[in-house]
């Protein structure tokens, strides 16, 4: 069983106080447990994906751009890794696939499913925000994929506590996910 980390949209837009669609303190909560996931996964020589939403300034023709204020656009402070992710990514490059991604899922429009399967991946750790938009949408994808999917409780956050609550309950429940 060959596993793999993904972590999910962790960036200043989504989890800084002045994020733009900001999780606010649950999403900064998590930090330390992302960072030392990250530490154990690179230490055993794991695969580890940092799937980044990533949108263009003034787009009409983005899905998202009726829904939610602007965010995470490209070149800016707001796509930046939050607090010390940025730092084991600055630290640790070689370590990681950043993986540009413009659609909830890591897996819409992505290589990510080739990529994993070229590493004999079969078994994908999600973690990040929010916890039942991006995380749940890649969680669906994978469920549906074929992957075994583990779900960190303590490495997910979301700016709404009710789907919060619920998406846990759905990684269990319908898509069999193991929550750690
Ligand atoms: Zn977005």
């Amino acid at each position: 069983m060959t596993e793999a980390l993904l972590v999910v949209d962790y960036t200043h837009d989504f989890v800084a106080e002045d994020g733009a669609l900001t999780c606010g303190k649950p999403g900064q909560a998590i930090e330390s447990k992302i960072v030392e996931l990250c530490h154990s996964f690179k230490e055993a020589d794991r695969v580890i994906v940092f799937p980044v939403d990533l949108h263009f300034r003034e787009d009409p023709f983005h899905p998202e751009s009726p829904l939610f204020p602007p965010h995470n656009i490209e070149g800016t402070l707001g796509r930046k890794l939050y607090g010390s992710l940025d730092h084991f990514y600055q630290e640790n490059q070689d370590a990681v696939y950043w993986m540009d991604k413009r659609r909830y899922s890591s897996f819409a429009g992505t290589n990510l499913d080739q990529y994993l399967r070229e590493r004999h991946v079969t078994t994908v750790h999600i973690v990040g925000v929010c916890t039942d938009i991006c995380v749940l949408h890649t969680a669906v994808d994978a469920y549906n994929l074929g992957y075994q999917i583990i779900i960190h409780k303590d490495a997910v956050a979301s700016f709404d506590p009710q789907g919060h609550e619920w998406a846990l309950r759905h990684f269990e429940t319908t898509l069999g996910a193991i929550l750690k």
